[in-house]
């Protein structure tokens, strides 16, 4: 019986990380480290709107804290 619970678990698993999919592609915070432009975009492959660098940061709304 622990397959069984192992494949449960992997497909809770499996859910999480399309949810974490999901929420990348409609929330990700940018941060140029070229020109300091922030901003927040869709893509992982966003390059900067400021200065066209693609020296960027990302980071995931969905990793800030609420409040
Ligand atoms: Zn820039």
């Amino acid at each position: 019986m622990a397959e069984v619970k192992s494949n449960k678990h992997n497909s809770i698993i499996a859910q999480w990380q399309e949810k974490i999919k999901i929420a990348n592609r409609n929330n990700i915070f940018f941060h140029c480290r070229n020109c300091n432009h922030e901003w927040v975009d869709s893509s992982f492959d966003a390059i900067c709107n400021n200065c066209g660098n693609n020296n960027v940061e990302r980071i995931c709304c969905w990793q800030f804290p609420d409040g």
